[in-house]
């Protein structure tokens, strides 16, 4: 049995419905599907729910929303024009945005539930579709199907006993269309996971229903090793870890909703990641473990924006809970890091430029200064990180040979190194506007 989980670009338009309903019936192991609002259709384009977003915005604001409404009406209209189906889906539409905003509820379930609507509609359009086909299909509400989360608008959880639930979809012998992105408390209140989280419905319904395979349908035809915006038509890899898919997401690779993979690691469900629009292609397949490699390096991830808040400190290893109270000044700003580099009198913070504002960077250099009395304490911008990744690279002799000789052939000089604490990658910290060429070479040395 297999979950197929279709994005917005699979299902932007009736064109992208036709190519979906073909590879459901491809292959009748693909019994329970997966899909988000339709994407955008070429690249000046308005996703559906950017645009519901918009409106839901509007009408909180007491501005005019009915031009956003008919916007999406016209999205929807088009795709049912288009595959000769009915349109009973735009009274639906129309009358579900009536009632939520005439509800009592909050405005941040008022927006939950404006921004499910897409996904809501697209899933009973395609039940629709296919039934137009000949095929036994139906819509299932994530509610019916047993999708329930926690109370947390926007960025809910899943509860560990949906997985019960959606095991008996196995039962069904149509082929179930859930809407992805949200799921329901226990008491009813419709809420969505974090943006892009269709893909994290998929993997939640992957392992409930203890599938063999997820497919995740985009649009490329596999994960690359490099971004191909910095290396023209790079490697495809073919099959890598969960492991590795997260250390290469972490820098870059934005394949994959970050915490999409967890539910279908958990359960050991092997992840396809395919293409719509070329199905015939092999795809890229994530699984717990595979055969070591003669070169350990699956990819090269790269990313701007960090900063890194560089304190020193004579005598500073002596010093019984100097970590501790840095990091707990960083706790009290609700800023999370990501590493923290140090020596015998010295220590470096790194953290996501997103996450310090400047008026949270004055507060903490402020502390720093009156509470932990360093010698020097000064941010340093502009730092891009790059990881090399692969499981396997801990035991194979002279990589960070190979990798710091690249670096210093595209004369980049290297503000930081990171090796050891996880045993799948290296990360070199380099100035942002160095990171193409020193990409490039890492490319050629571990690629080309
Ligand atoms: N439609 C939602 C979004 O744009 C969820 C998804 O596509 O996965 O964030």
């Amino acid at each position: 049995m297999k979950v197929a989980k279709f994005g917005g670009s699979s299902v932007a338009n009736a064109e992208q419905l036709r190519k979906v309903a073909n590879i459901i019936q491809d292959d009748r192991d693909r019994k329970v599907i997966v899909v988000s609002a339709p994407g955008k259709r070429f690249s000046e384009d308005t996703k559906v729910t950017d645009l519901l977003i918009e409106m839901g915005e509007a009408f909180l604001n007491n501005k005019p929303y009915e031009d956003k409404l008919e916007t999406v009406l016209n999205r929807f209209k088009d795709i049912t024009n288009e595959l000769n189906i009915s349109d009973e889906v735009i009274n639906e539409i129309k009358q579900g945005v009536v009632e939520i905003f005439a509800s009592d509820n909050s405005a941040e379930l008022k927006m939950d539930a404006i921004k499910a609507t897409g996904e809501d509609s697209l899933a009973k359009v395609l039940s629709v579709y296919l039934q137009s086909l000949g095929l036994k299909a139906a819509y299932l509400n994530p509610a019916d199907a047993g999708i329930f989360v926690s109370d947390n608008p926007g960025s809910a959880q899943i509860l560990e006993e949906s997985y019960d639930h959606l095991y008996k979809l196995r039962d069904r012998d149509e082929i179930v269309i859930i809407p992805g992105f949200f799921g329901y408390t226990k008491d009813g209140k419709l809420i969505t996971f974090s943006r892009g989280g269709s893909d994290i419905t998929g993997s939640i319904v992957a392992a409930g229903v203890k599938a063999d395979l997820y497919e995740n349908f985009t649009d490329v035809d596999s994960v690359y090793c490099v971004n191909p915006n910095i290396v023209p038509s790079p490697k495809e890899i073919t099959s890598l870890t969960y492991k590795e898919m997260r250390e290469l997401s972490y820098a870059g690779f934005s394949v994959f909703h970050d915490e999409a993979l967890i539910p279908a690691f958990k359960a050991d469900i092997p992840v396809c990641i395919k293409n719509t629009n070329n199905p015939q292609a092999m795809g890229t397949i994530i699984v717990s473990k595979k055969e070591p490699q003669p070169n350990p390096v699956v990819g090269i991830a790269s990313d701007t924006g960090f900063v890194s808040i560089y304190i020193s400190k004579y005598l500073m290893n002596r010093e019984i809970g100097f970590g501790r109270k840095l990091l707990t000044i960083l706790e009290d700003e609700g800023i999370s890091f990501e590493h923290t580099p140090s020596g015998i009198d010295d220590i470096s913070v790194i953290i996501r430029e997103s996450r310090m504002t400047k008026e949270k960077e004055e507060r903490v250099i402020t502390r720093i200064k009156n509470e932990l009395h360093p010698d020097t304490v000064h941010i340093d911008r502009d730092l891009a990180l790059i990881m090399v990744v692969g499981e396997g690279m801990d035991s194979t002799v002279g990589l960070a040979d190979k990798a710091t000789h690249a670096f210093a052939e595209a004369n980049v000089n290297l503000e930081m190194i990171n090796q050891g604490s996880s045993e799948v990658s290296m990360m070199f910290g380099i100035k942002s506007s160095k990171v193409d060429e020193s990409v490039r070479a890492l490319y050629k040395t571990f690629f080309g």
